[in-house]
């Protein structure tokens, strides 16, 4: 509910996982301030130069205000019915599995339970994926092979209490930058604690690094299997702990060592120094509070889920994991992108971290649901879900909240694919993007500071973000367009929510419904919050036994979530990217953030003080390179390979390794549209975990 004219609200910012508590301050229904909420664990009252420009990226200039069908404004009505229609259209002809649902990191959790109900338990598909397929899907598998479920099991806390911090793949300073002025703050107190950034550039993360690890692009798993050798030749095992608590060492240890026997062999795989590979390896066996924290540079691989293993694995071979400063941490890049998970919003996955790997699992689901479709095997995976649309196997999709057509892989491909598709539907709260664009009918939805839910960050604390702000024109809360889509498609019971507390309250049920101890994801103490409880709930970290008793660490008992209660060492074979540059395309394009912007830029844009930062799109590129292509910065760059181009300009920096160049993912058709990067991404993605590799793609670069 919206609250008073003028009010101060405590909610939760939108940006990153990090996940920061903001003090909103309203006056007039206009938010002329923002702080950091001193009271919210993430960032006791810090905020980075997004979060504090919050204030600057509420105008409604650009939002999509009403519903649309082929460009043309209509009313609710009419837009639910006719895509309600479309959508039963195709199910009668082709049946469930020729529709799908395509979601993302920035849906609060009740929006994605109720989407993923309406797909999984009602239509009776699994087709709905999201944008955090992009994300940390890797990290997903990694978890569920050695710990039995995906659970992240340290905090950041762990972070300030460890004397040895890895960074692994994660520009921290500039995507997570509230963890990153935590480890920063910690090393100011204790100099004597080590940071390693490991990391092919020299981002601006390396400035508080003891060590940076310049490793070849893709060969992260040679540096851990490569640990792990030195662990077993170093006296750095913890064999009670394996013993007691790990199975699978063995065959992890024997991979290992076949292909990383010494640090030599892994300095030549990794191109790095011996010296300091040997001085990294001395640290992590040497000193027993080590955390590996891990982001996209680790996930965003067609063999992520093996480079999470291998860093998990050294963890569990050295015990060090659920203790105070111990443990692997993957940082997630959106802020619901862990919500998302806990409720199904992946297409392997059915609900409240409830998968398809035991037959029961679905009817569980199908009882507590009283679903009368309920959808017993996996769905399509975001790469094979538009391959499917461009393949005419999914004729009608719905997207919500997110803008494939610049943030998947082959881009150019996906737009194709949605321009032929027989139904595409978009809800949004912007009008014009690549994505709303190529859509049939439109949804007009609420955005941040006017939607009411909650969000889990990448420590599994569960957040309120709050609505202070009326809805503006004809926008509606992306759970009440799903709900009134799911009446209008027939389903009377089971949507009739009034309340996001309502939908929350379900969702809490059913991760206790069943469970016997045997699911660690179990919010069920939440299940019974009143309204007023639930507009009041405090930032709580599951498996919350309480609504004030957190969680902050897993697995100090040594138990984890697989049948024997033992972690499984995976076997990890190490390889490299199968793209490697040629003669043809002799460089390899690396994609990522920029500090002060955000995903495609709809929000950030509007903030003048987060467009200064940089203000063009770029390609940086080494000084070696640059001399042989005789470029100078600024110099007009053409990046292409088979699939698309790209026109950026360049940054001669010495921060790029020879034979690599990096472009961020943020430019698009809206702002430059040459430099969308999406295009020169190969749709390769992970054997199990669907992640694209979107960090390796071989490109040529041409003066223009
Ligand atoms: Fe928002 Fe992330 Fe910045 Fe925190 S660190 S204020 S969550 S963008």
């Amino acid at each position: 509910s919206v609250k008073p004219d003028s009010c101060t609200v405590s909610t939760t910012c939108p940006y990153c996982g990090v996940g920061c508590g903001v003090t909103a301050k309203v006056e007039n229904n206009q938010l002329i301030a923002v702080s950091g909420d001193k009271q919210h664990p993430a960032n006791r009252g810090k905020l980075c130069v997004k979060g504090s420009a919050l204030h600057e990226t509420t105008s409604h200039s650009g939002r999509l205000l009403e519903p649309q069908i082929n460009g043309q404004p209509v009313s609710w009505d009419q837009a639910i019915n006719k895509a309600a229609q479309g959508f039963n259209k195709v199910i009668e002809q082709y049946g469930p599995d020729s529709v799908a649902f395509y979601l993302s990191g920035q849906l609060l959790t009740e929006d994605y339970y109720v989407a993923n109900k309406l797909m999984k338990g009602f239509i009776g598909s699994s087709n709905v994926d999201t944008n955090s397929r992009l994300c940390m899907s890797a990290a997903v598998t990694a978890h569920k092979r050695a710990f039995g479920a995906d659970l992240v099991p340290g905090c950041y806390e762990d972070l300030e209490l460890a004397d040895l911090v890895i960074l692994v793949g994660s520009n921290t300073a500039w995507t997570h930058p509230i963890v990153y002025q935590r480890i920063v703050a910690a090393k100011k107190k204790r100099p004597q604690m080590k940071i390693v950034v490991v990391d092919p550039r020299r981002t601006a993360t390396c400035d508080i690094a003891d060590l940076h690890l310049a490793l070849k692009p893709g060969s992260d798993s040679y540096l851990f299997t490569g640990l792990l050798s030195y662990l077993a030749d170093n006296n750095g095992l913890d064999t009670t702990y394996i013993a007691n608590h790990i199975q699978g060492f063995n065959a992890a240890l024997s991979a290992a060592q076949e292909a990383t026997p010494n640090t030599s062999e892994v300095a030549k795989h990794c191109n790095l120094d011996p010296d300091d590979l040997q001085q990294f390896y001395n640290w992590f066996c040497n000193i027993t509070k080590a955390v590996t924290l891990f982001s996209q540079g680790i996930n965003q691989s067609a063999t992520g889920a093996d480079k999470g293993d291998a860093i998990i694995n050294c963890h569990l071979a050295s015990g060090k994991i659920g203790k105070p400063g111990a443990t692997p941490f993957s940082i997630t890049g959106q802020p619901n992108a862990m919500g998302g998970r806990e409720v199904g919003g992946l297409a392997n996955q059915i609900a409240a971290h409830i998968d398809f790997s035991e037959p029961g699992n679905s009817k569980l689901v199908e009882t507590f649901w009283q679903a009368p479709n309920m959808s017993h095997k996996e769905g399509l995976k975001a790469v094979d879900m538009f391959n499917a649309v461009k393949d005419r196997k999914i004729r009608a999709i719905w997207i919500m909240g997110t803008n494939p057509v610049v943030s998947m892989p082959d881009s150019n491909l996906i737009q194709k694919a949605l321009q032929q598709c027989e139904l595409v539907v978009v809800s949004d709260c912007v009008e014009k993007t690549d994505t709303t664009m190529c859509a049939d009918i439109l949804f007009p939805a609420t955005s941040w500071g006017e939607k009411n839910g909650t969000v889990t960050n990448s420590e599994r604390t569960i957040s309120r973000q709050k609505s202070f702000l009326m809805a503006p024109g004809k926008s509606r809360h992306d759970w009440q367009i799903i709900c009134s889509m799911a009446q209008a498609m027939g389903f009377k019971n089971g949507f009739n929510f009034t309340d996001p507390a309502q939908i929350f309250t379900e969702h809490a049920a059913l991760s206790g419904f069943k469970n016997e101890g045997k699911r660690l994801f179990n919010i069920s103490a939440l299940s019974t919050l009143s309204e007023q409880q639930y507009d009041h709930l405090e930032p709580v970290q599951w498996p919350a036994v309480s609504t004030t008793k957190s969680s902050p660490r897993l697995f100090t008992d040594g138990k984890f979530n697989t049948l024997s209660g033992k972690a499984l060492m995976v076997t990890v074979r190490p390889t490299l990217p199968v793209n490697q540059a040629s003669a043809e395309y002799p460089y390899i394009l690396n994609t990522g953030r920029i500090r002060d912007q955000w995903h495609s830029m709809t929000r950030t844009a509007k903030a003048i003080k987060l467009l200064r930062h940089i203000e063009q799109p770029f390609i940086e590129i080494s000084p070696s390179d640059a001399d042989h292509l005789n470029i100078q910065t600024n110099a007009l760059l053409e990046v292409s390979n088979a699939l698309g181009h790209c026109v950026a300009k360049a940054k001669v920096t010495a921060e790029q390794q020879p034979g690599s160049v990096f472009m961020p993912i943020h430019w698009n058709n809206r702002y430059a549209a040459a430099a969308r990067v999406g295009n020169l991404v190969p749709p390769i993605r992970g054997r199990v975990s669907g992640q694209p590799e979107s960090k390796h793609a071989p490109v040529k670069i041409n003066k223009l």
